[in-house]
């Protein structure tokens, strides 16, 4: 990969990642408010029911990101995670924050529907080996 390339993945990342910060400060804020009236606690528990779920998501994503910065200060950036090969610029330029091939993260999706803590996959099945 480029210098040039990896300036614009920097940039992208660091965009995304400054997004995700607001949005996920804003979603504590929700998650936390709490409602003096009864009724309106309904409702509420609802919406904070779903911004903990968002907030999940989003804090998953925003350690993605901060892990893609990071390899791109190693200079790792673009390579699989696992298999150490060239991540398809493709898929690069689709999820800019991927840290496995298009072939790992089928397998690392795989062991995470059947219970795996989807971000290290790979270290929990070699920690169980
Ligand atoms: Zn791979």
């Amino acid at each position: 990969m480029t210098k040039t390339e990896t300036a614009k993945f920097k940039l992208i990342l660091d965009t995304k990642q400054a997004e995700l910060a607001r949005v996920l400060r804003n979603r504590e804020a929700i998650a936390i408010e709490k409602s003096a009236d009864a009724l309106d606690e309904v409702q509420h528990a609802a919406e904070r029911e779903l911004a903990i779920r968002n907030l999940d998501r989003e804090s998953g994503l925003l350690r993605q990101v901060k892990g893609a910065l990071m390899r791109i200060e190693e200079g790792t950036f673009g390579v699989c995670n696992h298999c150490e090969d060239d991540i398809n610029p493709r898929r690069l330029n689709a999820v800019p924050w991927a840290q496995y091939c298009i072939h790992c993260q089928e397998l690392a999706d795989r062991r995470a529907d059947a219970d795996y803590d989807s971000d290290n996959v790979f270290e929990e099945v070699s920690l169980a080996a």
